[in-house]
């Protein structure tokens, strides 16, 4: 190939799936709703740490992990991402997941889709969670403890994971690399606000993102801090295009991902450096899968049926993909290639 790579980098809530799967967890609180005191503490903490109050507070309840898992599962994928993610997977194309959901949430989401072969565990950032195999309860941890980022809550920054990955390929070789982010939500400004000119951002129509992008664009010429082409859109089909026009998405072969075994996936192994701590006291939260692994044997927790579940947003239509880039295949380095810079306070 080329002398520059895409890497393709995609947020889970509202862009891969339709929907967001820490409120579809929440929805299973008695009456839809939680009290008043975990309310009360969500704007106070990070998502990973409300997360596992709300987790906490779901058993007490009497929900199992099994139940929320159940629900999650419910969730569609985004109108055109799942043929985002056969052509993800017959092209080889390098991607990775960066979301503030969870490790346990996410894979079996995509275990259940079939397509948790595509995007290998490696390539997922997100809050490491695990089920404990004796309290039936999901434990979750914030992925980090950062403070570099302003614009980013302390347990996930995703532009620093963003240029973190990029560094690490760049040590194994690959000179450059041409990003496409796809995402919606106030979370992934920080890392559309990294990117360079030869970068592209896919931001979904409708959603947070937008607004602050349209910011973004609309400023004066000298104040602008946001490189990126960006492509506004409705439906996925939109970046399915416009990486096939780029080149980068080459359908060599169509074949649907093979599934994988399921049971891989969500059970804490105790027994592994890092685990959820299963004590039977609710408190110890050390948690297993580190946004990469997520290994665990005795599955507790059997893969409930499916369902359906509408989303949000969800009509297909315009397919916005634009212009074809200059250099499809790679080239186009410029003035600021694709990383860092401008970071933005808000
Ligand atoms: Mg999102
Ligand atoms: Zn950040």
């Amino acid at each position: 190939m080329n002398s520059e790579e895409t890497l393709l980098a995609m947020d889970f809530d509202d862009t891969i799936i339709d929907g967001d799967s820490s409120e579809a967890a929440i929805e299973l609180a008695p009456e839809g709703e939680l009290p008043k005191e975990l309310q009360s503490i969500r704007p106070q903490v990070e998502h990973a740490t409300f997360m596992g109050a709300v987790f906490g507070y779901l058993r007490q309840q009497g929900i199992t992990a099994h139940q929320i898992l159940a629900k999650v599962r419910m969730l569609k994928f985004a109108p055109g991402m799942q043929e985002v993610f056969f052509d993800i997977y017959n092209s080889e194309q390098e991607a990775i997941i960066i979301s503030d959901a969870n490790s346990v949430f996410i894979d079996s989401i995509l275990q259940h889709k079939n397509l948790n072969n595509v995007i290998p565990k490696y390539n997922v950032y997100t809050n490491p969670a695990c089920v404990n195999p004796h309290s039936h309860q999901i434990r979750i941890q914030p992925y980090e403890c950062q403070r570099q980022c302003d614009l980013c809550p302390p347990n996930l920054c995703k532009g620093q994971i963003l240029m973190r990955h990029i560094s690490k390929r760049r040590a194994n070789n690959l000179k450059t690399f041409h990003i496409v982010y796809v995402g919606d939500g106030v979370n992934d400004y920080c890392p559309c606000m990294r990117l360079g000119s030869n970068d592209i951002i896919f931001c979904r129509k409708k959603f947070a993102l937008e607004q602050l992008l349209q910011c973004e664009l609309a400023k004066p010429e000298e104040e602008k801090r946001l490189y990126a082409e960006v492509r506004f859109y409705t439906d996925a089909f939109a970046i399915r295009d416009r990486m096939r026009i780029d080149n980068v998405f080459f359908p060599a072969r169509t074949m649907t991902p093979p599934t994988v075994p399921s049971s891989t996936t969500t059970p804490c192994n105790p027994s592994e450096d890092s685990k959820c701590e299963e004590e039977e006291e609710e408190e110890e939260e050390t948690t297993s899968s580190s946004s990469s692994d997520a290994k665990g044997k005795k599955a507790p927790s059997k893969d409930l049926g499916k369902a359906g579940k509408g989303g949000k947003d969800g009509k297909k239509s315009s397919i916005d993909a634009g212009k074809p880039r200059k250099g499809s295949t790679g080239k186009g380095k410029d003035k600021r290639g694709s990383t860092g810079k401008g970071k933005g306070k808000k």
